[in-house]
């Protein structure tokens, strides 16, 4: 399947909510996403801007049309209401309390974005409610772990990182999945220049180097958190892995071809200065006795796929959605209000 027909025909919803979202904070002057956050916005009932009540099966003249063809300066300012000035959506807060750090945060990124929804990405991004937490001081196992359903991790501005994608040759399950960066260049998914794009419920996500935080870090180094409590640092680095020469095996269950990136099983690790989960061991600014730490790397794996310690359960994601799951997804109720929030698990991923 291709995954543009996939997500262009699961995000009816989302795109109504893009549309709640952004013009009732742009009508209502409200100073960012803060202020769209705290409306709890039912994104069906706001705003219908949809001339038909049915979801559309074709995605031609649907709202994601609409906003994609707006004016510049027009797009520009609805984004702006939307996700604020850079430095006034930073709200994530990580805390360290007892044996955790926790990370709590809306999920909106302090940087600006690409535009969503695009012709690659058909979802819009909105505010989640993540409360993430990681071990102070992780252990490093003799072996490592797959990420599996796991989240890779959090960056310190709480968006998530999540740098695999649902999407596979021959159906879940099969060793062809799909990679969200391939060599022949970014678009296919719809990713940003922050290497980011959005699920069908809104969650902007990273899946390589986050360009966009890295410029607000002010020369650190460290851009998040490993689900497993592991720093993760941008280093300019290369990763020890290399495409496969030749072709893929031929006959069913196998895409054929020649290996050029499109499915993580192109690669192989070769050695290297990094491991195969993209971790080495060196003092940092953080830790000037020397941790174990992964880097986020200009080529695959992009993020670790893996863990060498163990990931907290915060970050287990939800079972991935049918088609018609991932639409109803959009129709979720608001965030919670008042009272203590769970921990809550991310959602499915793209
Ligand atoms: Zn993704």
């Amino acid at each position: 399947m291709k995954p543009s027909t996939k997500t262009a025909q699961s995000n009816g919803h989302a795109h109504r909510r893009f549309a709640a979202g952004m013009v009732a904070t742009a009508l209502l002057g409200l100073p960012g996403v803060a202020g769209a956050h705290d409306l709890h916005l039912d994104p069906a009932a706001t705003v219908d801007l949809q001339t038909d009540a049915a979801e559309p099966e074709d995605s031609s003249n649907t709202w994601s049309d609409l906003v994609r063809d707006l004016p510049d300066d027009i797009y520009s300012l609805i984004a702006s209401a939307l996700v604020g000035p850079a430095d006034a959506i930073g709200n994530a807060t990580i805390t360290e309390r007892g044996n955790y750090r926790y990370i709590r945060s809306n999920g909106l990124p302090n940087h600006a974005t690409g535009r969503f929804p695009n012709s690659g990405n058909p979802n819009a991004i909105s505010a989640q409610s993540y409360n993430f937490r990681v071990p102070l001081n992780p252990r490093k196992k003799s072996s490592a772990t797959e990420a599996g359903r796991y989240l890779t991790g959090v960056a310190v501005n709480g968006v998530p990182i999540d740098p695999g994608t649902a999407e596979y040759f021959g159906g879940r399950g099969s060793p062809w999945r799909e990679e969200a960066i391939t060599a022949s260049g970014q678009g296919k998914l719809g990713l940003d220049s922050s290497n980011a794009h959005v699920q069908p419920n809104g969650a902007y996500h990273y899946h390589g180097v986050p360009r966009g935080l890295i410029a607000t870090l002010g020369g650190s180094k460290l851009i998040g958190y490993a689900a497993d409590g592991f720093p993760i640092y941008y280093t300019g680095q290369k990763s020890s892995y290399r495409l496969k020469s030749g072709s893929r095996p031929s006959g069913a269950g196998s895409p054929g071809g020649t290996y050029d990136g499109t499915y993580g099983a192109d690669y192989a690790y070769v050695g290297g200065t990094l491991d195969q989960c993209n971790g080495t061991t060196s003092k940092t600014a953080e830790y000037p006795d020397g941790t174990y730490h992964y880097v986020v790397t200009t080529n695959y794996p992009f993020f670790p796929r893996c863990f060498m310690g163990t990931p907290d359960s915060s970050f287990r994601v939800a079972r991935a959605p049918t088609r018609r799951g991932a639409a109803q997804q959009g129709q979720r109720p608001g965030p919670r209000q008042g009272g203590p929030r769970p921990l809550r698990r991310p959602p499915p991923r793209t």
